[in-house]
């Protein structure tokens, strides 16, 4: 009896798959790589942090066929269960859902793009921070200059006094926009890191495994936060001054 561990990029631990019985067995091999208990124990955590409140946000992991595993529409994400996903093929066909009642999120289109954008893309999370939006409103072009930052680093940016930018793209009210100018503005230039901004919405990161995904979250989490409490302090500043 052969038996392999699976222990990669997937935090939900070590899984034991007997292979004499799984060899040739598509749907088996699968779930023994199963992201869907890894973003639901994310899920929570996000939404425990106030980044996933109102079932805002969607996080989405991609399996080695290409398609990718996406928390459905509308569903609480302090409480998710196997069954709120939905698993999307690389051309945005829905694949597989475990609800009949299950929808995709509009914002699927979005991981969608990332992932046809970036073939080493393995997981992407989309959150709705405040920090998220109120420094995407501290410029009205559509790059936001980041302080340099030793978090930075974390990104894989190796600069001494870094001039890096993130992304910003508008708020489309029709998400299919969105991706459509993610996928342009993408194709023309790549960004540095692995972050773009939707003004006035929220935060999407992508990355080689979930673990480094929900990573890069945190990275530009602090780095947001640092950005309004610099501005409180200019602010009250100015007005001390005044
Ligand atoms: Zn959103």
């Amino acid at each position: 009896m052969i038996f392999l561990i699976y222990n990669n990029s997937y935090p939900s631990g070590g899984r034991m798959v007997n292979l004499s019985s799984s060899i040739g067995n598509d749907q088996q091999l699968r779930s023994a790589i199963d992201p869907r208990p890894t973003l639901i124990t994310a899920a929570s955590h996000f939404y425990q942090l106030g980044w996933m409140v109102g079932t805002a946000g969607n996080l989405s992991a991609k399996q080695p066929d290409g398609s990718f595993w996406i928390t459905a529409s509308g569903c609480h994400k302090g409480q998710l269960g196997s069954k709120d996903f939905i698993r999307i093929a690389a051309d945005g066909r829905v694949v597989e859902k475990p609800s009949p009642e299950s929808r995709p999120s509009a914002e699927t289109s979005i991981h969608q793009s990332i992932y046809s954008l970036f073939p080493d893309a393995k997981a992407c999370y989309h959150v709705h921070t405040i920090e998220a939006n109120l420094v995407s409103g501290f410029t009205k072009e559509d790059t936001l200059p980041l302080p340099p930052l030793e978090m930075l680093k974390g990104f894989g940016v190796r600069e001494e006094n870094p001039q890096i930018t993130v992304p910003v793209f508008v708020n489309h009210l029709d998400v299919s926009r969105i991706s459509s100018e993610i996928c342009d503005r993408f194709q023309a230039a790549p960004p540095s890191v692995n972050v773009l901004l939707i003004r006035n919405h929220g935060i999407t990161v992508w990355a080689s495994s979930t673990e480094r995904a929900q990573i890069y979250l945190e990275l530009a989490d602090y780095i947001f936060r640092y950005m309004v409490a610099a501005r409180q302090i200019e602010l009250s500043t100015t007005s001390i001054k005044n």
